[in-house]
């Protein structure tokens, strides 16, 4: 980046700075991850520089040829990937593409139906401070308590109260498995659209290590910067039915010109999630993430929705006589990143709430195994158990970055 850093040093530093911190730290934010040098690459191409309202082929711009073949392999990649019957590449991200979704099927005050927010469900899909919320009405559903699954039959007994337009399944902070073919069933009773919000999930049902509700839903949405590997962006599926609904609703109806250098990133993100390495990789994630499991629990932590099935744990930290806040501000003394989060039905507030989530997308793309989340889990519990230790922290924060340098972060030299 010499000509960044000529151009303007603040930047260029602030970059550096971020580098290093990825580099030399802990990433277990759930939704994160490492992109590769050519996703890179393509963010950072003359791709940029063109604009291309419309879709391939039917462009409002000249000069479109160059684009219209990058979204196009695109659109084909994910179509194979997900098995699915119609792709559209250009939501700017998963908000976005929800959004989107909701424009292109629903009306004012129809019904959706989602799950709880505090049981794992996201803003987009009702939380009252969304303008989605002022819109349409939101009942929800919960999870079980003695299973840590969704309640379906509670989704059931709303789906016929409320007689829902659109059923909504897909979460951030939930650990377990969907039955797809269950939801399918209870929307098909009730004449309500199907759809899979898999924006955590999405790599993971990719490579086959999770169910996947694309043959299944009507409509299925994703970011791709998160278990993906991809650009920060987003993505909608659907049945061929909804295509031509659902491509009005993202351009002319939501958005402006697509972001094409993030397309073509995309397309590439895609590419290397179809190779043999990244199922490899998929598998390890979630071997990763039961290791951690089984290691919190030997600790004495409180792991919510009766443990993991795919990337994430959440994680009851009151019994250890701390908040979720106080544990993401220790841990990140410790070079540790993860976050804060909600337990199912938390009395706490949401700045300051019970629990924390943590993942192992980011960490399995450096390489790191079963014994390295071993050591993770011992540093986090040392943290948590010595909240004001500042001295400790910072000799984990030391052992930390040693442990580190030894797996490189793909597309990052410092
Ligand atoms: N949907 C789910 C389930 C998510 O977890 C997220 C983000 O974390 C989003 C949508 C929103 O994605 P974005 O932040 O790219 O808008």
């Amino acid at each position: 980046m010499s000509n960044l850093q000529t151009e303007d040093q603040k930047v260029f530093d602030a970059i550096e700075k971020e580098k290093r911190r990825q580099v030399e730290g802990l990433e277990l934010i759930p939704s994160e991850n490492y992109v590769s040098g050519p996703v890179l690459e393509c963010l950072g191409s003359v791709l940029t520089n063109k604009y291309s309202e419309g879709y391939s082929g039917k462009r409002y711009y000249g000069g479109c040829e160059n684009v219209d073949t990058v979204e196009t392999l695109a659109i084909e990649r994910a179509k194979s990937l997900f098995n699915a019957e119609h792709v559209n590449v250009q939501p700017l991200s998963g908000a976005p593409a929800n959004i989107a979704v909701y424009s292109a099927v629903l009306k004012e005050h129809d019904t959706v139906i989602g799950m709880d927010l505090s049981h794992g469900g996201h803003l987009t899909h009702g939380h009252p401070v969304t303008w989605m919320a002022k819109l349409f009405n939101f009942p929800r559903y919960k999870t079980k308590k003695d299973t840590g699954e969704i309640d379906y039959e509670e989704m059931e007994e709303l789906a016929i109260k409320h007689n829902p337009k659109l059923l909504l399944v897909g979460y951030s902070a939930y650990s377990r498995d969907i039955d797809y073919e269950r939801v399918q069933a209870i929307a098909d009773k009730v004449g309500a659209i199907t759809m899979a919000d898999i924006a955590h999930i999405a790599g993971l049902i990719a490579a086959g290590e999770m169910n996947n509700p694309v043959p299944i839903f009507d409509i299925v949405t994703t970011t791709t910067h998160k278990t993906l590997r991809g650009p920060r962006g987003g993505m909608i599926m659907c049945k061929e039915k909804y295509a031509k609904k659902i491509d009005k609703a993202v351009f002319p109806g939501l958005q402006g010109g697509p972001h094409e250098n993030n397309i073509a990133a995309k397309a590439v993100a895609f590419l290397e999630d179809s190779k043999p390495e990244y199922k490899q990789y998929a598998l390890q994630v979630k071997k990763n993430a039961k290791q951690m499991q089984k290691k919190f629990k030997e600790k004495g932590y409180e792991i919510m929705f009766k443990g993991t099935e795919n990337h994430l744990l959440l994680i009851d930290v009151t019994n250890k006589g701390i908040t979720g806040s106080q544990a993401q501000e220790a841990l990140d003394d410790a070079g540790i990143t993860l976050n804060k989060n909600m337990i199912p039905d938390d009395q706490r507030s949401p700045m300051d709430p019970s629990g924390i989530r943590l993942g192992t997308p980011a960490i399995t793309t450096r390489g790191m195994k079963e014994a390295e989340m071993d050591k993770i889990v011992d540093w986090i519990d040392r943290v948590i158990t010595n909240i004001d230790d500042h001295e400790l922290h910072k000799t984990i924060k030391e052992e930390v970055k040693e442990m580190c340098l030894n797996f490189p972060v793909p597309g990052i030299k410092i």
